[in-house]
């Protein structure tokens, strides 16, 4: 911009068009302007570009903004010319001759936006070239692809900590819409952010409707799913190519306009789906997680799970696709144990580390802790968040309060059992206790002179599990991955420990006890 807006609200008003700010918008951009540091955590839809796109128009000099999604770039580029401000992008897909004008106008100060891949960023004489212009602000956009434990992870992301220590004067401003407590973390930790402030909004989608059911005939509970809403778009995700294919296929077969989309498709048929889901009305989208990031389609009425995702992030931000526009929408998820022990293989056959198994396993566990809750899942998709709220009365479980059973004795053992051992040992060797068994590790720590020592042994693993998932999903335990999965006792567990408050499982896996079934470990 060459006249620049006088004030935040001025430039949200002239430039932007919009009447006021949402949320903590003006705080941040007050934040950013000033010359401060922030981590911003927003759900998709909340209104993160504004945050950087307004102080970079305040503040003198260029605002880069790094972005692992290059395929947007262009997109972002032509919607901030439309407004009049000077936007461009860099990035591998460029030819060397418009990456040299691009280049050319950011030393002449012609930009006020300059959109950038991290590799490129890193790459050769880019930051050199940065530290002898004026830089208005760096944007850290999908932040969370720094953290190795998720499923977006870049290796490159990790170094933009080097901004900090190469630009000390320029404002920095993380955003994501990832928003567990780990990440949050790991995104202070590896960009350096300790001064940040942080800017956490609600993730409550109060339009979307959650629900969860057991997987028993899968593709007969889809289509019966999918059939009162054949007006509707939607998306299906599965966890392979093979089976979108199939799914797809099996639903087409039934009437239903239904489409595939995965890495493994042609990019030309991927991106003829994608046009076609934008533009078409009724169109189910049967896609693997590569459709994902940057879908922009306001009115998708439901996101179904056709098998469990791998953590609750995965599902809060796919689900979070699913409503944009604000109408009611809904979020419909298959489960079954069968998913866990396949994801469970995955994670044991994967190449990664001890601890990254841990971390992965454990993100699994929160999922299917809320799975199986019988109180209200955005109450508990929420709490994942360090956010508390009030059942909703509009999820599965508030809507039909599910069969449950009182397992206050189980999670008293299990409770005791985590005490009496101090604290130190993780969900296998705890259950090993309960369960009575006769193991190098229980000999070597003299656990079989413990009191709970095979009080247990009535219940078979698999409900054990259940019960340890519930204590930990409802915070009544807290795991530490980074030392092996060891669970701890937290404030909450005390009234249970000492018969105040009753612990509700679900019938179907509180009842499973028998003491025959063979053991899984
Ligand atoms: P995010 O990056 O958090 O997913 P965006 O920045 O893309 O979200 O914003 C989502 C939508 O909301 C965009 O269409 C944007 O123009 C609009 N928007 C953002 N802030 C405001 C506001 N203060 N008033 C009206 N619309 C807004
Ligand atoms: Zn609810």
């Amino acid at each position: 911009m060459l006249t620049g807006p006088k004030s935040a609200l001025d430039a949200l008003n002239t430039v932007f068009g919009y009447p006021a700010f949402r949320g903590l918008q003006a705080d941040i951009i007050e934040q950013i302007t000033s010359g401060g540091d922030a981590l911003v955590l927003m759900p998709t839809g909340g209104g993160k570009s504004l945050c950087y796109q307004i102080p970079a128009l305040l503040r003198h000099g260029v605002a880069v903004v790094v972005s692992p999604l290059i395929a947007l770039m262009q997109d972002q580029v032509s919607a901030m010319e439309e407004l009049g401000v000077r936007a461009a992008c860099l990035n591998s897909s460029l030819s060397a001759e418009i990456g040299g004008q691009v280049l050319r106008k950011l030393r002449t100060s012609e930009l006020d936006l300059l959109y950038v891949s991290p590799e490129r960023l890193l790459m050769g004489d880019m930051l050199p070239m940065l530290e002898s212009l004026p830089v208005a602000l760096f944007a850290i956009d999908e932040a969370h692809c720094v953290s190795q434990w998720g499923h977006d992870f870049r290796p490159e992301y990790r170094q933009l900590g080097v901004l900090a220590e190469r630009f000390p004067d320029v404002p920095r401003i993380a955003l994501t819409a990832t928003a567990d407590q780990q990440t949050r973390d790991d995104i202070v930790r590896e960009l350096r952010l300790e001064n940040a402030r942080q800017f956490i909004s609600s993730f409550d989608r109060p339009n979307i409707r959650y629900s969860v059911a057991d997987k028993v005939k899968a593709r007969e509970q889809l289509l019966e799913f999918l059939e009162s809403r054949r007006r509707d778009s939607g998306i299906v995700y599965c966890l392979s190519r093979k089976r979108c294919e199939e799914v797809a296929g099996w639903l087409c077969d039934h009437g239903i306009k239904a489409l595939a989309y995965h890495a493994g498709m042609s990019a030309d048929l991927r991106s003829k789906n994608q046009q076609r889901f934008q533009r078409e009305d009724g169109i189910v989208m049967v896609a693997t997680i590569a459709f994902g990031m940057g879908i922009d389609k306001p009115d998708v009425r439901y996101v179904a799970h056709y098998d469990l995702p791998k953590s609750i992030e995965g599902y809060y931000q796919e689900t979070g696709r699913a409503g944009r526009d604000g109408d009611p929408a809904e979020a419909w998820m298959m489960w079954s144990t069968a998913d866990i022990v396949q994801q469970r293989r995955f994670i044991e056959e994967s190449e990664a580390g001890d601890v990254h198994k841990r971390v992965i396993g454990g993100k699994l566990d929160a999922l299917v802790g809320l799975c199986e809750t019988v109180s209200c899942r955005r109450v508990q998709l929420l709490a994942y968040f360090g956010e508390s709220a009030t059942p909703c009365g509009n999820c599965d479980n508030c809507l039909n309060p599910p069969s449950v059973r009182d397992a206050t004795a189980e999670a008293q053992k299990a409770l005791s059992c985590v005490y009496r051992t101090g604290q130190r040992f993780g969900v296998a060797h705890l259950i090993d206790v309960l369960r009575g068994a006769d193991t190098e590790k229980i000999r070597r720590f003299g656990h079989h002179e413990l009191g709970v020592y095979s009080i247990g042994q009535d219940t078979i693993d698999a409900v054990w599990r259940g019960v340890f998932r519930q204590l930990i999903s409802n915070g009544f335990l807290e795991v530490d991955h980074e030392s092996f999965g060891v669970l701890k006792l937290t404030a909450a567990a005390k009234p249970i420990l000492k018969g105040e408050q009753k612990v509700m499982l679900r019938e179907h896996i509180a009842s499973t006890t028998t003491k025959k079934e063979k053991r899984e470990r």
